[in-house]
């Protein structure tokens, strides 16, 4: 083949399998397929300089050169939204629409309001040609190249037509999350919102930086002079089908009673989103109905923005709590003189850490601002200074452990404040058993926070070792345990030792080895031995360990009581080498993939039975799967795709009879 074609060919294929990974959550190939294509074309590229283009797929990664952000004029204006927040202000805005429009039939499309950065994305002959922020609505800056490191923007579309298509720019809730644990890993201050986060992201001077910016991009409108569809449902469709990245929550409304409904519904649910928004874009559906209408300066008047109000309360600070962590952090929690806040009553609220009392500049006594943010403990935002008493004193953080007495520690450059005293501090230790028992961890369940609590005041559990000596009898001696509870316990405790490597090294609860640090480490060692006697120049060699974690590892690991710990968990017959032990090869390296919910199992569950019978899983079908088996709701993507390629469909109960597997291994 010559190369230009191959280029083409391996730009296009690109394209498709980005889109499928990124915009549709359905990769069809391998990370490790599509970089070494990725790398057949840079190759290809920097040998044939010929024939280069600017939205290769290869360009995703971003120049390190510096941006300038020439100021660039909108082909469309960027109009702001009009902002409501009653029913009333709704029905006063379709009453001014009626007045334009002669039809009893105006119909609605609701969608949620993102918020982010809004941008604009024009098209030429099917190429992202150049993206604008939003600036003063008529002049944006140029932040192309940084826009085209975001994966869910398609740099190429099937349509030739030329239009300009808007979008928010959003980091959704686990990512910034993700983006702040790897800071403070690297010692640096967290971000404080992923609003301002993706802002800030999109102006960043490098690409290169902007790509490894966990920025998505949805988009909401298109604007041109040759469109063909006739509302804004049909555009938002029109979006997806050239690859955008739409959210799917947008709804057809036949009157203002539905998009009430809309609203309600979202007002509810909006914090169990993966992303911040802060209400609803109602538009009038018909495009035709939407020319009728046209602009004011500054606001289409086919469209309103439905604000869902932050409720703020105010109250006053009674006294404030040190609660101690896990590792031995100190949070600050104020305790209030109780008020209604969001339907709810809210007692207490949380201060973060000592520089936000700082920050908020916190006297005693005073009245406080809370707010519910996604989390589900109220914040305190700011103090109303015009009511402070005369004399009160600014808070003073503590000095001490509320609860062993000892002395704080801080760290230069950290916020948090330390108690030291992990072996003796009994919050500590209630949290390292409460860690080590969780689902994620030795999924140890039947053991509630008062469960432990008493154990360790009787002095039956000291260390996670004690809990696998426990017996019924010693558990049903506890007030309120029956004993078909305790025979629970003893049965999830045995079931435990099963728990692979990864999470037994989880379970420990060492500082900053989470549960993705914790697997990445299990991928390269294979036995805890072997970790225990790696020097600290060979563990930041495994990838994505950096020296918090490592200094974090060779002190646990240098403490004796640690290793008499560890030594004592492996007599027990906890798993600290990562062989997954196969019990059986009856699966004989079969290919699985697993879709739906099973009645019979947990899906966890029966992915170990899987692994642990020889059998190979994978999250996507493609023609080297062999067998697909499907639950409740299984993926229709999937199972059409499994057809297609001639995949075996089967039951759990098929794959427990046709493969004889013993559900008791
Ligand atoms: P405002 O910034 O309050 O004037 O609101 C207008 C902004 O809302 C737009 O510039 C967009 O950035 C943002 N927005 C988020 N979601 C949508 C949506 N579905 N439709 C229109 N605008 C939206
Ligand atoms: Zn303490």
């Amino acid at each position: 083949m010559d190369n230009h074609k191959k280029i083409l060919e391996l730009r296009n294929i690109l394209h498709e399998h980005n889109h499928l990974y990124y915009v549709k959550n359905e990769p069809k190939i391998s990370d490790y397929e599509f970089d070494l294509m990725l790398n057949e074309l840079e190759k290809l590229e920097l040998e044939y300089p010929e024939f280069d283009d600017p939205n290769s797929p290869t360009k995703r990664v971003g120049s390190s050169l510096s941006n300038d952000f020439k100021a660039i004029t909108h082909n469309f204006q960027m109009y702001s939204l009009e902002n409501s927040y009653s029913r009333a202000d709704l029905i006063d805005w379709e009453n001014r629409i009626r007045k334009k429009i002669d039809s009893s039939q105006i119909s609605y499309c609701c969608e949620l309001k993102l918020d982010g950065v809004s941008v604009s994305l024009s098209y030429k002959n099917g190429d992202l040609f150049q993206g604008l922020t939003r600036g003063d609505g008529v002049n944006g800056d140029d932040v192309t190249e940084n826009l085209k490191t975001i994966k869910t923007i398609p740099l190429k579309i099937d349509s030739k037509i030329d239009f300009d298509i808007r979008g928010e720019v959003i980091i959704e809730k686990s990512d910034f999350d993700k983006l702040n644990e790897k800071r403070v890993l690297k010692g640096e201050s967290k971000y404080m919102n992923p609003r301002n986060t993706a802002s800030g992201s999109i102006k960043l001077i490098n690409s290169r930086e902007v790509s490894q910016r966990p920025l998505k991009c949805y988009a909401f409108q298109i604007v041109g002079n040759d469109l063909s569809f006739r509302s804004q449902i049909e555009s938002l469709k029109f979006a997806e089908e050239q690859g955008f990245n739409i959210l799917d929550s947008y709804k057809f409304c036949k009157n203002l009673d539905e998009v009430f409904e809309f609203l309600d519904y979202w007002e509810n649910k909006k914090n169990s989103l993966n992303f911040e928004i802060d209400g609803v874009v109602v538009k009038v559906n018909k495009l035709e109905f939407q020319n009728q209408l046209g602009y004011t300066s500054k606001f289409p008047r086919w469209a309103i923005a439905y604000k869902f109000k932050t409720e703020q309360a105010i109250s006053k600070l009674l006294s404030i709590d040190y609660q101690v962590g896990r590792t031995g952090a100190i949070t600050p929690v104020a305790n209030l003189q109780p008020v209604l806040l969001n339907g709810t009553i809210v007692k207490r609220a949380s201060l973060h850490n000592s520089d936000q009392i700082k920050k908020i500049d916190l006297y005693e006594n005073d009245f406080v601002f809370i707010e519910k943010g996604g989390e589900i403990i109220p914040k305190i935002v700011s103090v109303d200074k015009q009511k402070r008493i005369n004399n009160s004193k600014p808070v003073v953080f503590t000095k001490t452990c509320p609860s062993c007495k000892s002395i704080l520690t801080k760290v230069e450059g950290e916020a948090q404040h330390y108690c030291l005293n992990h072996k003796n501090c009994h919050p500590q230790i209630l949290g390292t058993i409460k860690h080590f028992i969780s689902r994620k961890a030795m999924n140890i369940d039947g053991f509630g926070t008062e469960t432990v609590d008493r154990l360790l005041e009787n002095n039956m559990i000291k260390n996670f070792s004690d809990i696998y000596y426990l017996t019924k009898e010693k558990i049903c001696s506890l007030e309120r345990m029956g004993e078909k509870s305790a025979i629970n316990l003893i049965d999830s405790i045995i079931n435990s030792k099963n728990q692979p490597f990864h999470k037994v090294l989880y379970s420990l609860g060492i500082r900053y080895v989470g549960e993705t640090v914790s697997k990445k480490i299990c991928k390269e060692v294979r036995s805890i031995d072997e970790l225990i006697n790696l020097k600290y120049d060979q563990i930041i060699l495994i990838d994505e360990i950096g020296e918090k974690i490592a200094h974090s590892l060779i002190n646990y690991f240098n403490d004796e009581d640690n290793i008499r710990l560890i030594n004592e968990l492996k007599l027990i017959g906890l798993n600290f080498e990562s062989n997954n032990q196969t019990i059986s090869s009856k699966l004989d390296s079969g290919k699985f993939v697993i879709s739906g919910t099973f009645e019979e199992i947990d899906r966890n569950s029966l992915k170990n039975l899987i692994e642990i019978n020889g059998g190979k899983l994978s999250s996507s079908i493609s023609s080297k799967t062999d067998f697909l088996i499907k639950g409740e709701n299984v993926g229709p993507s999937k199972l059409k795709k499994a057809q297609q390629l001639g995949v075996k469909i089967i039951s759990f109960s098929e794959f427990i009879n046709y493969f004889k597997i013993d559900l008791n291994d």
